[in-house]
This record gives C-alpha cells, structure tokens and sequence, in this order.
C-alpha cells in the first residue's frame, strides 16, 4: 500500500487500494452438492484471482467442475463455503434480488446454445439486458446497434435467429453479453455447437475484446480454444491443478496482489442500485417497453 501524500485524506487512500482489487477474488471456495444421501464435493477449496483485462481460460474434463465454477463466477449459484468478491463486493451477503441486478450489471453470459429469443431479431435481443436495467428506449436501440456493430453484425440488426448463421447467433449473443458493459464476461463453451470456421471467428471476436480491455474468462474443454488465453488454469476433481500466464499466482505482481486483497478482510461498501427491475431472465422480455 502507497502512503498518502499532505494533499490526500484517507478516503483516497481507501480508493487506492479498491482499484488494486482483483474484479474476480475466491478465497478458498467449495461446493457441495446433496444427492439423496450421498454429498458430491464439486468444489474442494478453490483460490482464483482474476484481475481487470486479464484473459483467463478455465480448462478441465468433464465432471472437473467447470460449469460449477462459472455458476458461481457467475452469480447464478452461490459457494457452500469460502469467500467470493466480485469487484470488491462481497457476494455470498446478497439476497437474489441483488444476485440478479449484478447478473444483469456486471456480467455479461455467453452460452453454448446462444440462448437468443426465436422471436426477436438481432438487436432487439441485444437491447433486452439493457430493458431490465431500466434504460430508456433511444438509448438501448443505439447502444444495441453500437454492440452488433462490435462483433461485425452491424448490417444483421434486423435479422431474426433462424435468418443468421450459427457462428453469427453467437456473435449476437456476444453482442448482448457486451451491450451492458459489464465488469466480467464469462464465456462457457462459447465455440461447443459452431463449425471450424464460426469457432474461429467467435475467438478472433472475442480476442478483439480482450485487446480493448475486456475482462474474459473462457471456460472450454479443448484445449486449442484454452490456447487463445493469456493465462489458463486447469482444474481437476473440483481443484486448481495448474495456472500460468500473466496475473496466475506464480506471476509475482499477481500474488502481491493476492496476498493485499486477502489481508483486507474488510470490504468497503459500494453503493447499490436503486431501481427495482424484476428478476433478469434473459427468457422473459415480457414488460420490456
Ligand atoms: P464440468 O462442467 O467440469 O463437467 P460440473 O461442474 O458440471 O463439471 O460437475 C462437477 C461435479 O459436480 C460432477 O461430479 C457433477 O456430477 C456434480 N454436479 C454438478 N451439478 C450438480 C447438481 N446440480 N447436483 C448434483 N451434483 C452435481
Ligand atoms: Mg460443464
């Protein structure tokens, strides 16, 4: 930690040290599933930190934990025990109200089967995050328009799923997962259901990505998608059997940072949404104006 100078209160000093957080922190996380009388130890004590810019592949066979993990990076499941701080905030507090105002705000999904309302054309499912978030009309029309535009889709605005490619569905649904500019995105198996060709394509887009900034974490099992990643950790049996690359724990600036985020048992307060939007259901559009 940087001492403060004459001219800086401690509030800015408090400020510093949030902005050397990690956007993704598990402190020794696990997850038990009870399945009749028998417990399945997904999770057994996972340690992760993930920081802003970083592009991070998690890669393991299946029944690893993967899918696990990414529920609980991605707020839709919470750990059974261990700490987890999403941008500075402490996760595991939260009621599912607000589990679902930061699904909405502050991450953006990217699934293997797209998961693009059949009914809407192209920036219309783009716009529906930004619906939730209670964004007004003009606004999420352009800022829909601005995300296709990203992922080169610009002239498909107005084509419904069944008239796109699968490679360009996905690129919508990356197109959707950015159009809220969201802290993390979290990609599962973004490439598991396109062509050789449509693959390449959704990496080099979210590539693109990663080189304007984005926070990415990929989750994948073959390992030649893993390979696009700067860093990649592996896990086995509900563990973290291997990480390297920039910001892994064997990174020395990473693990100055570990090391600060972990003392610091105390996290400040941040300031909650006010609105009340229902519960972001990416298949319920219903009330979107
Ligand atoms: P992966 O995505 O790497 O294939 P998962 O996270 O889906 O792995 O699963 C990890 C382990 O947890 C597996 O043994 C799986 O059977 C078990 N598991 C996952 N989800 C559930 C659940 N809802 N109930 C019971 N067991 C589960
Ligand atoms: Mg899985």
């Amino acid at each position: 930690m940087t001492t403060t100078t004459a001219t800086q209160g401690p509030a800015t000093s408090e400020i510093d040290d949030r902005s050397a957080e990690p956007i993704v922190l598990l402190d020794d996380v696990t997850k038990s599933y009870q399945t009749g009388a028998v417990a399945v130890h997904a999770l057994r004590g996972v340690d992760l930190q993930i920081s802003a810019g970083e592009y991070v592949a998690i890669i393991g066979p299946s029944g690893s934990g993967k899918s696990t993990l990414m529920h609980i990076l991605g707020c839709l499941d919470v750990a059974s025990s261990g700490r987890y701080l999403l941008d500075g905030e402490s996760v595991e507090e939260l009621d599912e109200h607000d589990l679902a105002l930061i699904r909405n705000r502050r991450i953006g999904f990217v699934f293997q089967q797209f998961h693009l309302l059949a009914s809407l054309n192209a920036w219309r499912n783009v716009e529906l995050p930004l619906c939730y978030a209670g964004v007004a009309r003009t606004e999420r029309r352009e800022r829909a328009l601005a995300a296709l535009e990203k992922v080169g889709l610009a002239d498909r605005a107005g084509h419904r799923p069944n008239e796109l490619s699968g490679g360009q569905q996905q690129r919508v649904a990356i197109a959707r997962a950015l159009v809220t500019d969201p802290a993390i995105i979290l990609a599962d198996e973004p490439t598991g259901n396109l062509d050789s060709h449509s693959s390449e394509e959704v990496m080099r887009i979210l590539d693109g990505l990663h080189r304007s900034g984005r926070t990415i974490v990929l989750i994948t099992h073959e390992a030649d998608v893993a390979e696009a990643a700067e860093r990649v950790i592996q896990i086995r049996d509900g563990q973290v059997v291997a990480d390297h690359g920039p910001g892994a724990p064997d990174d020395p600036a990473a693990a100055d940072r570990l090391a600060v985020a972990k003392r610091s048992k105390q996290t400040l307060p941040r300031p909650r949404p006010t609105s009340s939007p229902p519960d972001a259901d990416l298949t319920h559009p219903g009330w979107c104006p």
